[in-house]
């Protein structure tokens, strides 16, 4: 609870800027990587939360943006996974200029609402589009490493088979008797050999590989602003209650 409120007294913790130092970078995809970063005095978190960097140019011009946590909070350091957009100000330094020992300003953690704890139990529905897959891989590692056998579905959208990310990961933590399904989609030229779904994640897929709403699942839906809206839609449409459908927008495009 550290995370959310300071110890006894109810409140949130104050927002404060640290530097964070970059330790590791692992390449994902073409376009994605992940950094992780060693931030003195973070005040921990809990899966699903994300922060706020804050790159500053030696004139003094700075840029701010979001990034999900992709950690469990049972690492010491924190993960982010950064897709880089061509045109952007502020992924192009994280998803490919960043060098370790490079350092930047991240506050947070921040966000009450898109977490989980695996005390809360099951079962999680996922639903992810692109980079909307980082918060809920801190779900899933955090359930890994809490122990948990609470049955998961991560529903999963890319563009390309090169374009998923943690693919490798997710095969991983989804071994038969783990309790977790992962199910990919691809939206763009699938391999020839490609058996899993070929198209946006619509109604007919979530009523296949999801839960149904008589199980309750706690529901997340995390990517691009169009696929979030949609599939949130659909999950009430299908009768889960929009109480248990949570949702986190990363901007209004991409996959
Ligand atoms: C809560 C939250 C968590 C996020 N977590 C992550 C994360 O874990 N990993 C990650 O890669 N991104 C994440 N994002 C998105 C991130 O904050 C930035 O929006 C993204 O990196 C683009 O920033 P930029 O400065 O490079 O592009 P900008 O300079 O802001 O925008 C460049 C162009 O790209 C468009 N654009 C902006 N954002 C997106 C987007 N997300 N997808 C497609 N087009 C976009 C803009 O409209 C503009 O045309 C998150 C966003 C939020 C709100």
């Amino acid at each position: 609870m550290r995370a959310i409120e300071e110890a006894g007294t109810g409140t949130p913790p104050r927002l404060i800027w640290r530097t964070a130092e970059v330790i590791a970078i692992t390449e994902e995809t073409p376009r994605v990587r992940t950094l992780a970063l060693g931030v003195p005095g973070w005040p921990g978190h809990l899966a699903g939360q994300h922060l706020d960097v804050r790159l500053t140019a030696p004139d003094g011009y700075s840029a701010q943006r979001s990034y999900s946590i992709g950690s469990p909070p049972e690492t010491p350091h924190i993960e982010l996974t950064v897709q880089r957009l061509e045109e952007g100000e502020v992924s192009p330094y994280l998803a490919h200029d960043v060098r370790p020992g490079d350092r930047f300003e991240v506050r947070g953690p921040i966000g009450g609402h898109f977490v989980w704890a695996a005390t809360q139990g099951g079962p999680l529905l996922l639903i992810a589009g692109g980079s909307g897959v980082v918060p809920l891989m801190a779900m899933l590692r955090h359930r890994a490493a809490a122990g948990s056998t609470a049955p998961a579905v991560l529903l999963y959208s890319s563009r390309t088979f090169a374009d998923i990310i943690f693919r490798a990961e997710l095969e991983r933590l989804a071994t038969p008797g783990s309790g977790l399904a992962v199910v990919h989609t691809l939206t763009d030229s699938p391999p020839a050999d490609w058996t899993g779904f070929r198209r946006r994640i619509d109604r007919a897929m979530i009523e296949t590989v999801g839960f149904p709403p008589d199980a309750k699942p706690r529901c997340f839906i995390c990517g691009p602003t169009g696929l979030v809206e949609s599939a949130a839609r659909t999950l009430v449409e299908i009768g889960h209650a929009a109480a248990l459908v949570k949702t986190e927008r990363f901007g209004p495009t991409g996959g």
